[in-house]
């Protein structure tokens, strides 16, 4: 028997209280999907969710009754998210599908564990265990596929593609991020043959799971595979092979810098690299103002890293010095870095004799592209600023 090993998650503050409140020892309750399979890889969980066989109502009347706020967060869905003083845990009674459309199901509540594991999408997603026993239920050869890294549909890949087209990005995602060699063939054969049905689904939801495949270690390769085989064509057919071109060289620099995986920088390195097409797929993709503006910066040359951290800030200087074909080790420099503040101010210059009025905004304006120049020498060196200097900062203000 499988068992779920020991995890720092499981003794978050609070946890065991729940667990016990929502009958675990009556098997009422069990942890599923990604704090299973990512405990099972000793891999680290961010959310724990749990699956229960007690109606949503009555899920949160004894979240409440062991003295923790029970927040509403779907419950219309059945689930409930438990405050713990350690963490947050999602409830979600148990369901199974009525009817679906290909971009939403209607569900019904159901005591059925296994019903409600095979309306999940993969089979390494559908295990669930008992917090107390630890004891994983596998309905559907996840733990195999786990240790074969192999992402595999849970039944007919087609049908739950049919079901729900989101699973066809879902599917690169998770073999992105989990799958070692070969992607199941016949989960990718449906993926190819049905990318059509991604032009059903809404720009937001393409560009969420986009975004999430981005943020894995190492997604080229899987991208590759995707244009390879006509996934984007539908819906972003602007990203082609000169785009994993880009995208391998863009990681290949971020791990020989060392700077973390950032998917909005691989969006920049993945999309054309014209900044008024790239903005216009993104905004076609519903991307927020930040990631277009951005998108739109990053396009830019490269120049010392220091200077372009101070005028388009950190992350874009970042982006830009690693989709170029520079040296690096300057962007060790802005770890921690906060931006410097001109040490000189409208007054000085007045004191210094400057009449006050649009030549003292011009002459900071000089004096601030020299102090950007030669790399923000600090105020002691500002303050000897001689009246030699300052006039001819104030020529070239002219
Ligand atoms: P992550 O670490 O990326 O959050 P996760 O497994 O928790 O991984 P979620 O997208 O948060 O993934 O979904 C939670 C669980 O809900 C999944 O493990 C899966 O069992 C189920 N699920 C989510 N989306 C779908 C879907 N589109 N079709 C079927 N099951 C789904
Ligand atoms: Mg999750």
């Amino acid at each position: 028997m499988t068992t779920l090993p020991q995890a720092e998650w499981r003794a978050m503050a609070g946890l065991d209280a729940l667990v016990e409140a929502l009958g675990a020892g009556e098997g009422a309750i069990r942890f599923v999907g990604g704090a299973v399979r990512d405990t099972l890889l000793g891999l680290p969980v961010k959310d724990v969710d749990c699956a229960t066989r007690l109606m949503p109502e009555d899920a949160s009347d004894r979240i409440k009754a062991a003295g923790f706020k029970a927040v509403p967060t779907g419950i219309a869905h059945g689930t409930v998210t438990a405050v713990l003083p350690g963490g947050v845990v999602e409830v979600t009674t148990l369901r199974r599908d009525v009817s679906t459309d290909g971009r939403r199901a209607t569900v019904a509540f159901t005591d059925d564990w296994r019903e409600d594991a095979a309306r999940r999408d993969f089979t390494i997603n559908a295990l669930s265990a008992d917090p107390l026993s630890g004891e994983i239920f596998d309905y559907f050869g996840g733990v195999a596929d786990l240790d074969a890294r192999l992402v595999r549909f849970i039944g007919d890949p087609l049908q739950r593609i049919a079901e729900d087209h989101l699973r066809i990005l879902r599917f690169f995602r998770f073999h992105a991020r989990f799958g070692n060699g070969a992607p199941d063939a016949a989960g990718l054969a449906a993926c190819a043959a049905r990318a059509n049905d991604l032009m059903a689904l809404s720009r937001e939801r393409i560009a969420d799971e986009l975004t999430k495949l981005l943020g894995v270690a190492d997604p080229a390769p899987t991208i590759a595979l995707m244009v390879d085989q006509g996934i984007f064509r539908p819906v972003v057919p602007e990203i082609d092979e000169t785009s994993v071109a880009r995208l391998r060289h863009l990681i290949a620099r971020e791990v020989e810098a060392g700077v973390d995986a950032d998917p909005i920088r691989r969006l920049g390195a993945l999309l054309p690299q014209s900044p008024e097409t790239a903005v216009a797929i993104a905004q076609r993709l519903k991307m927020s103002k930040a990631v277009l503006k951005r998108i739109e910066a990053a396009s830019g040359e490269g120049a010392p890293v220091r200077a372009l951290a101070y005028r388009l800030g950190p992350d874009v200087a970042r982006d830009i010095v690693l989709k170029g074909d520079g040296p690096t080790e300057a962007l060790a420099s802005l770890d921690g870095w906060e931006r410097p503040q001109l040490p000189i101010k409208g007054g000085d210059l007045v004191a210094h004799g400057l009449t006050a009025g649009p030549v003292v905004a011009a002459t900071l304006q000089a004096i601030e592209r020299r102090w950007i120049e030669e790399d923000f020498p600090d105020a002691s060196r500002v303050d000897q600023i001689t009246s030699e200097e300052l006039a001819k900062a104030l020529r070239s203000a002219r």
